[in-house]
């Protein structure tokens, strides 16, 4: 038997001030009759020593679940974000996304976080409020979602209105789980201010094992990108013709020529590398998994250039 407020439960999601909320609806009058609790949501019951004592009904902790997605602030685009209704389909592989959601349903304290790359419009945003979702939720995880940029702008604003940063950030930094959007999105390409809050984010929640980060980027790392290799294999040096040569076919490319404009992009792209300081990114790496979410013909129509 389930307590009366679990049984009649709704869960209402509106749009408040931007951010999306959930009003818990339920049978008020079902609830003051519940037979587990009386409505007090709370039962007595009795330990092994034969004490009294009183323990929280499911309706407590569903009020505290509902409670804890208020609190993560999940934007409201994004309210109707869940994993059943994310797009697998179009993916050109799905396997790491599939490994993704995995993970977050199992979630255990300490767990690694994931650190989700790809280009705007493939779902990153909506895979980490999907993820919110569950984990407060199903799993009853404290969560804080906070987007990069709009979070840069917030400590601006603090210091006008004379509050102090370490209010601003430090829920970010005790947060049990936090989800980090837009990382790198800053105002200004390795900009001073940027690079110390975000490096003072990341290293106090590094120092602290229990902690779980989720990051999500439009910029790709330097290892993933295949930067790194190409780098290694003499990009830029005589050497990088004789490689070229040696492997356009195994990268699959239609001619030297296409692999040669394509690593060209590679090299000259921007990276996360880039934005925040390499130290941070090493500090990331460790955190987090990486995953980088293929755009459909992302690959096919860099190679036919
Ligand atoms: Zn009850």
């Amino acid at each position: 038997m389930a307590c009366k407020l679990v049984e009649t439960l709704e869960k209402v999601f509106k749009n408040v001030n931007g951010v999306s909320q959930i009003e818990g609806k339920y049978d008020e009058e079902a609830v003051r009759n519940c037979p587990m609790c009386g409505g007090i949501l709370e039962f007595e019951t009795t330990d092994a020593q034969g004490y009294r004592m009183l323990s929280p009904c499911q309706g407590q902790f569903a009020l505290r679940r509902i409670r804890l997605y208020n609190n993560a602030l999940v934007p409201a685009r994004f309210m109707h974000a869940t994993f059943e209704a994310y797009n697998l389909g179009r993916l050109s592989e799905k396997a790491g996304v599939e490994m993704f959601m995995r993970e977050v349903k199992r979630y255990a304290r300490g767990a690694s976080g994931f650190l989700l790359e790809g280009g705007p419009g493939t779902g990153k945003t909506h895979l980490l409020c999907a993820a919110i979702r569950y984990m407060t939720l199903e799993l009853g995880v404290p969560c804080v979602y906070v987007d990069y940029s709009d979070l840069l702008g917030d400590i601006r604003a603090a210091y006008s209105k004379n509050i102090s940063e370490t209010d601003v950030i430090e829920p970010l930094v005790r947060a049990p789980v936090l989800f980090l959007d837009e990382l790198g999105k800053g105002r200004d390409k390795r900009n001073d201010f940027e690079i110390r809050i975000i490096n003072d984010i990341i290293n106090r929640r590094y120092k602290n094992p229990d902690l779980t980060t989720y990051f999500a980027s439009n910029y790709r790392d330097r290892d993933t990108s295949g930067y790194n290799n190409y780098k290694a294999a003499g990009y830029g040096t005589p050497a990088w013709d004789d490689y070229a040569q040696k492997r356009w076919k195994s990268e699959r490319f239609s001619s030297k020529d296409a692999f040669d404009r394509y690593v060209e992009v590679v090299m000259n792209q921007e990276y996360i590398e880039d934005r925040i300081s390499d130290s941070t990114v090493s500090r990331i790496m460790e955190m987090a998994n990486r995953l980088y979410i293929n755009a459909p013909d992302c690959r096919r129509s860099a190679g036919k250039f």
